[in-house]
């Protein structure tokens, strides 16, 4: 097993899943929980090694991701973001990787994303121009994870020739940059926002990279592997809670289904995976009974979260496989 799954297995064991309850119920992830995950390398994860990171691959990641969340999922969903900041900078230009790459990997700064209201389809939610020497971006970002644990954001905005931009935005608030939490019933504790750009410069170097919408849609069904990982985290957790059962083989065969899959797959073993995490929650709080439902139980939580992971990181094929092993 690679030294970064183990050191996720006994982060999870030790310190997330101990706390997971208490970390709920106070809405807070912990800045202890986060610099352990930086003190285990595991901002560093996806980083290639000259800077500091793991240089970890693909199978490697999808492990970490779910040990983690068979941990404490609030905790990994805010640690998770982060990831996509390192592989967009990493990849970006030089300048940028000078600057921020190095303590990426460390942790020492820490990023979210705000990316899906320029991506999804429809117009654009959030746009930019440039104006002199600045980028200036403007709009409305419903979901940003992170909000208080992170120095940076990768947003996502698109130009007047639908070309994606994606910019490094100092995550401070201010006359153009405001966040109001979204009061939500699972992942309290992962401060996620709805942002607002008004206006909001940022020098033009912060651009890190360009990609033209139709090729970023286009690419969109093979990066959906990796949050399929939080469900099979969850379906974990309620498989040791169990104790040996039927679950065991169910979540090995939705694994599978999600390792295998290609682009073409991806979303119906997506859909699969959420599904058995909903069904298997419930199957924890019937066996748990009446104390399931009391503020504070383990399946009560995980229960709320699988109802999280039903709607997080969806797309229209997600959603349909999904509503049809749902029996819609
Ligand atoms: C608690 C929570 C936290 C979240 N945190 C973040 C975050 O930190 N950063 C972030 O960027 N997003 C975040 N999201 C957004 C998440 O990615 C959305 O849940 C997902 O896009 C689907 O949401 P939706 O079904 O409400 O559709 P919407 O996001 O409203 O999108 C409308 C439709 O477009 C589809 N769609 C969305 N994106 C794409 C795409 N790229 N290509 C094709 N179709 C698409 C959706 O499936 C949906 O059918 C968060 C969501 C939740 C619930």
């Amino acid at each position: 097993m690679p030294d970064a799954v183990a050191r996720a297995r006994s982060l999870a064991d030790e310190l997330l899943f101990p706390a997971a309850g208490a970390v709920d119920a106070a809405g807070v992830v912990p800045g202890g929980h986060l610099d352990a995950l930086a003190d285990a390398g595991l901002y560093g994860l996806t980083g290639p090694v000259d800077a500091g990171g793991l240089g970890a691959d693909a199978a490697t990641v999808a492990a970490v991701v779910e040990a983690l969340a068979a941990g404490d999922l609030a905790t990994t969903f805010v640690w998770l973001q982060h990831l996509g900041v390192v592989g967009a900078v990493a990849d970006g230009p030089a300048g940028l990787r000078a600057e921020f790459l190095r303590d990426l990997c460390a942790g020492r700064r820490r990023g979210g994303v705000a990316l899906q209201a320029a991506t999804r389809p429809g117009p654009a939610a959030v746009g930019v121009h440039r104006d002199g020497d600045d980028l200036v971006l403007d709009g409305l970002v419903p979901w940003v994870t992170g909000w208080g644990y992170v120095d940076v954001l990768l947003v996502a905005a698109r130009d007047l020739d639908d070309d994606v931009c994606f910019v490094l935005v100092d995550a401070v608030a201010g006359p153009t940059l405001a966040a109001t939490p979204q009061p939500m019933v699972a992942v309290t504790a992962s401060a996620t926002v709805e942002l607002a750009l008004r206006a909001h410069r940022v020098p033009a170097d912060r651009l890190v990279h360009t990609v033209p919408l139709t090729e970023l849609r286009a690419g969109d069904a093979a990066g959906l592997r990796i949050n399929g990982s939080l469900a099979l985290g969850v379906l974990a957790r309620c498989a040791r809670l169990l104790g040996p059962s039927p679950l065991d083989g169910d979540l090995a065969a939705v694994r599978t289904r999600l390792d295998t899959a290609g682009p073409g797959d991806l979303p119906a073993a997506r859909a699969a995976a959420s599904a058995l995490a909903h069904r298997a929650t419930g199957l924890l709080v019937a066996i748990t009974g009446s104390r399931a439902v009391v503020a504070g139980a383990h399946a009560e939580r995980l229960a709320r979260e699988a109802l999280f992971l039903l709607v997080f990181g969806s797309r229209p094929a997600i959603r349909q496989a999904l509503v049809a092993e749902l029996g819609g």
